[in-house]
């Protein structure tokens, strides 16, 4: 039995973010991992002899330009790089649409004038109101709180501070965002934009990991959730971590270390403990325990409660509602090892193009044809696939000459109508995804000389993403904001004392962010100068 200020579960980049912070300020802290490699789902794994990739998230923009900062990532080697185009896409008709900085006005221009015209003010008002999510991420959302207190005092503090940055908005902004925080995406870009190709590019962000139509209502916010970015100052830009995302984890994780956090590697959690209503500790695998002032979970908030924490130490209402959090991305992803640059028919040959974020699935129809079809049937038949391209950026992670591409596919069910299993058909619809590519970029299927498939079975398996949910719970309006992951316990602690929340089932939410973490460690150290001064 081993003491310590903070454990962790999980080191994941939400792990250790707060793991950083936490000894920053001065705490014991140990994170324990379950896999052989922190990191989580950002994590770089050679998956083809010679051949590394990203293996599970692919691509940076939302990772808070404070936490860079402040954890010094870039003394820790974190270097990231802008795409030299933004997205590509190409239509079965030879047209095509390429987005980046120059370029969107002239591209869209030869599809639409009209579109040419609106897209100004469509990109001001996204922008807008992604700088007001930028305000809000890397603070706790108001929590709802019971009776009058030292709590509810702070949380109507809290709340006003929010509604300030709000206030900051005109009233037509606020029309904006309460627009994009309930309506679909696909009635807003139908609204502002005649072609295909313009509504695609925004609509695919609607799908990104929702499992959805761009047509759901809630969809737009899923939109707007992945505009609040930015790249070496760049807002709203997309860009690429030399080395993968495992150079940003791996940076994380020398920066904690470097303040004297412990991390241990092959150490999964099988039991939180619980005693006279606290949690003091947890139980390994290997039946080590660990006790600790506070306990901080970095998992899927559902894996937390209904398997690591025992349910008698939960009130029964709770379990109930967290037993029902909404799991489940629809998401299937592809790394590849190519032989050679795919040429697409739509602008063949090399280019900026090809470090672009390349995306099939040349408009909103097909994206909402794309998940009927997976409710229906399992996977899309004719799925929505995000390519990208790393080694035009990056020459760390292949041999000259050949190439790795990440496939990112939308549209698959968390789980097999009719009982099937993902394993009986994991091979036949990786074939289905490069097949699809191979439509718009003959060739690319026989230029693939190694692959790595992870179905939403394999991501749950190998990550504990329930689901294989990529964000650790749907990005709905029920499940963001205060309600992340349950009114009244939006500020990063559970029913449980003593037992924190770090993860991407927090506020923000998914994506490489850092955000979760950083407002956890806040928590905690408010707790913990509560409590020892
Ligand atoms: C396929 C895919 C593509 C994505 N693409 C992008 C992208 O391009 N850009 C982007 O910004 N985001 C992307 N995301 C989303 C993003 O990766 C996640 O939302 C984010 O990594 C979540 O971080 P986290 O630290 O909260 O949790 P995780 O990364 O899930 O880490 C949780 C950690 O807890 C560990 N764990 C689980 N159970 C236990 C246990 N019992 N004991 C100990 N440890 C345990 C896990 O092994 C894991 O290491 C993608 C995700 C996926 C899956």
């Amino acid at each position: 039995m081993t003491e310590t200020d903070a454990i962790i579960i999980g080191a994941g980049h939400n792990g250790l973010t707060c793991a950083a912070y936490l000894a920053m300020a001065g705490l014991r802290v140990r994170v324990v991992e379950r896999r052989k490699a922190v990191g989580g789902a950002a994590v770089t794994a050679e998956f083809h002899p010679g051949f590394r990739n990203s293996v599970a998230a692919y691509t940076v923009s939302l990772l808070n330009p404070r936490i860079i900062s402040d954890l010094k990532l870039g003394d820790h080697g974190l270097r990231i790089v802008e795409r030299r185009a933004q997205n590509f896409l190409p239509s079965p008709d030879g047209q095509y649409l390429l987005t980046g900085e120059g370029r969107t006005f002239q591209s869209v221009a030869r599809l639409s004038q009209r579109d040419a015209g609106c897209l100004d003010t469509f990109s001001r008002e996204l922008e807008a109101i992604a700088d007001v999510l930028r305000q809000l991420v890397l603070r706790p959302p108001p929590n709802v709180v019971e009776g009058i207190g030292i709590g509810s005092v702070r949380e109507a503090f809290n709340a006003l501070a929010t509604a300030n940055v709000l206030r900051r908005l005109t009233l037509e902004q606020q029309r904006s965002l309460l627009e994009l925080m309930t309506r679909s995406a696909g009635e807003i870009l139908e609204q502002r934009f005649e072609h295909d190709l313009v509504k695609a590019v925004y609509g695919f962000d609607a799908i990104v990991g929702n499992y959805a139509s761009p047509y759901a209502a809630g969809s737009a916010y899923v939109m707007l959730h992945h505009a609040f970015g930015e790249v070496n100052g760049k807002k709203g830009v997309w860009g690429h971590a030399i080395g993968g995302m495992g150079a940003i984890t791996e940076a994380m994780a020398a920066a904690a270390r470097g303040h004297g956090v412990e991390i241990g590697l092959d150490a999964g959690v099988r039991e939180v403990i619980v005693e006279r209503g606290r949690a003091v500790g947890v139980t390994l695998d290997d039946g080590r325990t660990v006790r600790a002032k506070y306990v901080v979970s970095g998992v899927n908030p559902k894996l937390l409660y209904t398997r690591l924490v025992p349910p008698d130490a939960l009130p029964a209402a709770f379990r109930h509602r967290i037993g029902n959090w909404r799991n489940g991305s629809g998401t299937f992803r592809i790394n590849v090892a190519l032989s050679a640059l795919p040429s697409f028919t739509a602008l063949p040959g090399a280019g900026d193009h090809l470090t672009a974020g390349i995306i099939i699935g040349p408009g909103l129809p097909y994206m909402d044809r794309a998940w009927h079809d997976a409710r229906a049937f399992g996977w899309s038949r004719k799925p929505v696939v995000e390519v990208l391209i790393p080694s035009t950026l990056d020459d760390t992670l292949c041999p000259p000459g050949r190439h790795v591409a990440s496939l990112f596919c939308q549209h698959v069910a968390p789980e097999l109508p009719t009982g099937r299993s993902w394993d009986d058909h994991r091979e036949e619809v990786a074939d289905l995804m490069i097949a699809t590519v191979d439509e718009y970029a003959p060739g690319f299927a026989s230029g693939v000389i190694g692959r790595q498939i992870l179905s939403p079975l394999d991501l749950e398996r190998q990550f504990g993403l329930l689901g294989g949910d990529i964000f650790h719970g749907a990005l709905t309006l029920d499940q963001l904001f205060s309600a992340r992951p349950m009114l009244g316990h939006a500020d990063y602690c559970g029913p449980l004392k003593g037992l924190y929340h770090c993860g991407a089932g927090a506020h923000p939410g998914g994506g490489v962010t850092g955000a979760p973490g950083h407002n956890a460690a806040r928590v905690i150290l408010r707790d913990h100068r509560a409590l020892f001064g």
